[in-house]
């Protein structure tokens, strides 16, 4: 397995010149675009390999665990209500809602006005309260007590994320939250600025792929029904307005972030967790995706 992988991360490297670093916030200009590094948890060895050790913040990725979050808190009723479940094939920031209504069934959690409106299910007192409930969720899942958030990233977004604002002020506009917008974006930004490593994200992805138990001590993690809810939601529409081609090509649930990272979900098997940075134009990692295509061909891992 490391050996396989050791040569399908050598023949990927060069797609990472086909990307570029997002840029729409500054603080992310600052990756370093050939950095690819993966992580694979499960079977019978763990392979932690290239630029494994850099950390990037979790962006996108994070939205599953705020859908998590949010079914856990308030079940999955209300959570359907806030926010529907089908793919929009939209951009994951698109605010054009003008050839419909902006109503709940026509976003889905792994868009950017979603995730947002999910925020304001998150219990919790105020925004610090729920800010460090999901935060404890993201440690505890990835089994690492010393995640950061990284401020400078979090600083970046709050002062330049005006299409996130403006969404959120939308989602209020049109009744669909009643909260303090400035508070809820803050609980957002700082979600997107948590600093993981791939080795974090295998992990999540490793609950996720058991069904929400840990699979070396059988504890349940999650509720499975959840966890089956999140796991079908990244099938459908985790890698944007990308996901029916990465379901074509790749066929494993997935979650990518404009950080860089991709948390890849391979049922009842493995955890994956890829980080490098340059992004194709929806937004999905070009050395990630390949990485992906290939070891899911090598092994056999597409769930379709
Ligand atoms: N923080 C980013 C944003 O809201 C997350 C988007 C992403 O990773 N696609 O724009």
């Amino acid at each position: 397995m490391r050996e396989l992988i050791e040569k399908v991360l050598s023949e990927c490297k060069k797609y990472t010149a086909d990307g570029r670093v997002a840029d729409y916030i500054p603080e992310l200009k600052k990756a370093c675009p050939a950095d690819l590094g993966i992580c694979v948890l499960g079977g019978s060895e763990t392979v932690e390999l290239g630029d494994c050790d850099k950390r990037f913040t979790m962006q996108s990725v994070v939205k599953p665990m705020i859908l998590l979050l949010a079914l856990m808190d308030n079940g999955r009723e209300t959570v359907e209500r806030l926010c529907g479940v089908e793919a929009t094939g939209k951009p994951f920031d698109a605010f054009n809602y003008s050839d419909m209504a902006l109503r709940g069934e026509h976003i889905n959690p792994m868009v950017n006005a979603g995730a947002i409106a999910l925020c304001t299910l998150i219990g919790g007192e105020g925004k610090d309260e729920k800010f460090e409930r999901l935060f404890s969720l993201v440690k505890r899942l990835s089994k690492n007590q010393s995640i950061t958030v990284d401020e400078a990233v979090f600083r970046s977004e709050r002062e330049t994320g005006n299409k996130n604002r403006a969404l959120a002020y939308m989602l209020k506009a049109y009744g669909m939250i009643d909260c303090d917008v400035e508070d809820m974006l803050e609980v957002y930004f700082k979600a997107c600025s948590i600093s993981v490593s791939c080795k974090d994200i295998a992990n999540i992805a490793l609950v996720l792929a058991h069904r929400g138990r840990d699979p070396e001590s059988g504890e349940e993690l999650i509720p499975a029904e959840y966890s089956r809810y999140v796991t079908a939601i990244l099938a459908i529409c985790g890698m944007y307005d990308g996901s029916g081609e990465f379901a074509l090509r790749v066929g494993i649930p997935a979650k990518s972030g404009v950080g860089g990272g991709i948390m890849a979900v391979v049922p009842g098997k493995m955890g994956i967790g890829i980080y490098s940075p340059s992004l194709d134009k929806k937004g999905n990692s070009t050395a990630g995706v390949k990485v992906l295509e290939r070891l899911s061909a090598a092994l056999d891992l597409s769930i379709f």
